[in-house]
């Protein structure tokens, strides 16, 4: 089977082209390099170009048939979605749609899309379960709601079958430590806590220690890169196998506080990492955690690495690995 991944160069892209050519799936990557790195491309054929370029997708699709598209190419940042809606919009729908129709052009059936918890807003209850009302409170995360219910109608009328998987806190690195985490900039917990502890950055700041959780800072739900691999090789098996489109929330079902997190990677780097307290982030929940059941009833999806350690463990392997190329401005 061939499976195209678009965004294949970017974080969790680049990590299930590995995983897929692992599996001896054929694999073609389009990306446009804007957030990627074609050196984090571990096999396929690569296509470099926009998904909103008629021509990029002619490139993509029309040399082998396609049996399966997995999307992850969109941009993440919760706050510059909130100053440039206008770019948020474009690529993260509009482009998409774009795409959706080139597989309807081409009459490829079967799409992956990564979504997210930000379309649930400030939840009403936790752990946040598939119903639970969608109230995004951003353009990042009403972008992604208005894609999933672009896709619901795109099924009714075409025949389309998708699965929208909601990632939470997608986390960690390639357990063979090829692959990580490199955006630019980096606004991720994780990373900004291990180029603390690497002396790449001052310090890490935490955003807010006065809300209403167990030691005041925010509580999030970490899953790793390498389990959410899984649940889209898992998704793609089911639409192949004749299922129905569905929805899936992603996460350990485990909630760790940044505060937590924090000790953690000391424990794993083996000394202290310099930590201020700031004021809140802006549109920050409070609680973050996923009720995944239905993910591992109806796909059989079992996490391997749901140990917060490991996690960090994996990531601070990422980090700490000589070869890998630094942004510049990554220091401070
Ligand atoms: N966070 C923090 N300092 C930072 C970056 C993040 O305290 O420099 C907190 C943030 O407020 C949230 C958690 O860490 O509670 C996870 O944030 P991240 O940006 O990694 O993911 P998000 O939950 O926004 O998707």
């Amino acid at each position: 089977m061939h499976v195209l991944v678009v965004g294949g160069a970017g974080y969790i892209g680049s990590h299930m082209v590995k995983w897929l050519r692992q599996r001896g799936f054929e694999v073609t990557v389009l990306d446009n390099l804007s957030n990627g790195y074609r050196d984090a491309v571990k096999g396929g054929r690569f296509v470099h170009g926009d998904l909103g370029e008629r021509a990029a997708l002619d490139e993509a699709f029309g040399r082998a048939p396609i049996d399966g598209v997995m999307h992850f190419a969109s941009y993440i940042q919760v706050g510059e979605s909130v100053q440039e809606p206008a770019k948020y919009y474009l690529n993260n729908v509009s482009k998409t749609q774009q795409l959706l129709d080139a597989m309807r052009a081409y009459r490829v059936k079967h799409f992956i899309f990564s979504s997210t918890a930000a379309i649930f807003g400030e939840p009403e209850r936790t752990p946040i379960d598939e119903s639970h009302p969608k109230q995004p409170i951003n353009p990042y995360g009403r972008g992604k709601w208005m894609v999933e219910q672009m896709l619901q109608d795109y099924d009714a009328a075409y025949g389309l079958k998708s699965v929208c998987l909601r990632y939470f806190n997608a986390a960690g690195a390639d357990p063979d430590g090829e692959l990580g985490e490199r955006h630019q900039p980096e606004t991720h917990l994780i990373p900004l806590v291990l180029q603390a502890a690497a002396g790449r950055r001052s310090h890490i700041t935490v955003f807010g220690d006065d809300y209403e959780t167990p030691d005041g800072t925010c509580i999030r739900d970490y899953i790793h890169v390498d389990d959410l691999c899984q649940a889209h090789g898992l998704a793609l098996q089911r639409l192949w196998a004749g299922g129905a489109s569905a929805v899936y929330n992603l996460g350990n079902g485990n909630g760790f506080s940044v505060r937590e997190v924090i000790e953690t990677a000391e424990a794993v780097v083996g000394h202290a990492i310099p930590v201020q307290y700031g004021v809140r982030r802006p549109g920050d929940p409070a609680r973050l955690v996923a009720d995944s059941r239905r993910a591992r009833t109806e796909l059989g999806w079992e996490p391997r690495y749901t140990d917060l350690a490991t996690i960090i463990a994996h990531a601070w392997r990422w980090e700490t690995r000589a070869t890998v190329a630094r942004p510049a401005g990554e220091n401070g």
